[in-house]
């Protein structure tokens, strides 16, 4: 082994590891969501902590949507550390079939702790699009378990769900599926419901259960994420699993975005009085660390799987199946979720919302805007194209002043880490209204 000076090894990664970081990406590296032809090239980040980015330059920006809403303790957060390097050191990785471990056990306990009452049992995958995969294929196989063929899966328009098959069938937004549509599941789809249309929503799904072997009705709780934060109302939604249930048809939330604390509560189920039966989280779950989701689901379900015979029960898994060092970090995450600093943390980035609202709501550049929990979205009252050049324009205007935003359409939206300070959210702020008096 080479040994390097602690000076020397800085040196030496200066200069093989930073230099011309976006040239050596652009050779190899192939992006999501990302057309490389007229994209930008994408922004060299070399370190991360609480709230803030660095870039390769040494500039920093606030993480203004928590990386994707995963990293809501902060980045590189110490107690995470701490735990994740115990667990390192101690148990790395092993099969789930057939092998168990405390991580996983303690995990699973914490989760049914803060999952609303009714759920029971735990199943592990990897993000957020297998987590939905899951929740999906469990309540196929649960009417075919017990000897019923129901082949059809309801959504909202416009929902997001993730990218593998089944997901990607659930999901409306028609920009990431035009190639893939001929190889979907049967998926019907309702609009979202507001005060004006909820009685004929109610119709369209009493009739869509008619007519069809419907086995589920997946939906993301209150807020949907990819649809520009596109809010609607627990009562409303509690009308559309009632039906449900009544013509039981198996409920899957995707809580993907919304879990763990984002909505002001644990989970955005809890605000909906009839509870799903099936639901399936990731992001925050761990933190920004490393990826993990979790599909949970009630005993009943389980129990359909329950048979003498091996091909009913649950034939689906990854390799990475409950690994060790990313329960550890769950569980360091809930640990600091449940805490009084982190509860409030998220009662102060309500608040100031709330009063950074009653200030630009009336903006004559402000269409609408809307909050639940920390997550706070506001329309542009401007006419532009959802990935068109005006929204490359805003999301410069913010990273021109240290911040990173991704603006969807012409909404703007925060979802910081529970750890931002009222400082950098104030930054985020005055950069809005700046854009709001004279960019836009
Ligand atoms: C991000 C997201 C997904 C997909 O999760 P991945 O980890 O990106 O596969 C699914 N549903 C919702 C609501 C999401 O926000």
């Amino acid at each position: 082994m080479i040994e390097l000076s602690k000076e020397e090894f800085i040196s030496k990664t200066t200069e093989t590891d930073t230099m011309n970081l976006q040239e050596r990406d652009k050779k190899h590296l192939w992006h999501p969501l990302t057309q490389h032809k007229i994209h930008p090239d994408a922004l060299p980040i070399v370190k991360a902590t609480g709230a803030l980015l660095y870039d390769d330059q040494g500039k920093t920006y606030i993480d203004g949507i928590a990386s994707w809403y995963t990293a809501m303790y902060g980045h590189c957060n110490p107690y995470i550390i701490q735990k994740v390097k115990e667990q390192m050191c101690v148990l790395d990785q092993i099969v789930f079939a057939g092998f168990t471990h405390e991580p996983a056990i303690r995990l699973s306990e914490e989760l049914i702790h803060i999952l609303p009452d009714n759920q029971q049992k735990i199943f592990f995958s990897d993000n957020g699009s297998t987590a939905n995969e899951v929740g999906i294929k469990m309540a196929l196989q649960y009417y075919f378990n017990r000897g019923e063929k129901r082949n059809v899966i309801i959504a909202f328009e416009d929902g997001f769900h993730g990218d593998t098959f089944g997901a990607m069938s659930a999901s409306g937004l028609s920009v990431y599926n035009g190639p893939f549509e001929d190889f979907f599941i049967d998926v019907k789809r309702i609009p979202t419901p507001t005060s004006q249309n909820i009685a004929e929503v109610l119709k369209q799904l009493q009739n869509i259960i008619n007519n069809n072997q419907v086995a589920a009705f997946i939906y993301e709780p209150l807020v949907q994420g990819a649809n520009a934060m596109h809010m609607f109302k627990a009562d409303h939604l509690n009308k559309i699993l009632e039906i449900c249930k009544k013509n039981e048809v198996l409920t899957i939330a995707d809580e993907v975005m919304t879990g763990f604390g984002k909505t002001g509560k644990n989970f955005a189920s809890e605000y909906i009085d009839t509870k799903p039966d099936i639901i399936s989280m990731s992001k925050a779950l761990t933190a920004g660390f490393v990826p993990m989701a979790v599909t949970s689901c009630t005993q009943n379900i389980y129990d359909a799987f329950l048979d003498d015979s091996v091909g009913k029960a649950f034939f689906h898994a990854h390799t990475y199946s409950a690994n060790p060092i990313a329960c550890s970090v769950a569980l360091a995450g809930i640990e600091l979720l449940r805490s009084e600093e982190i509860q409030n943390n998220i009662q102060r980035i309500m608040v100031s919302h709330q009063e950074f609202d009653t200030k630009i709501r009336n903006h004559h550049k402000v269409q609408s805007t809307r909050q639940i929990g920390v997550i706070y979205a506001l329309d542009l009252n401007i006419n532009m194209d959802r990935y068109g050049k005006k929204r490359y324009e805003i999301f410069e205007h913010f990273m021109k002043n240290g911040i990173a935003l991704r603006p969807l359409g012409n909404t703007i939206y925060i979802l910081p880490p529970y750890v931002i300070t009222e400082k950098e959210l104030n930054t985020i702020y005055k950069a809005i209204v700046v854009l709001l008096d004279t960019i836009i």
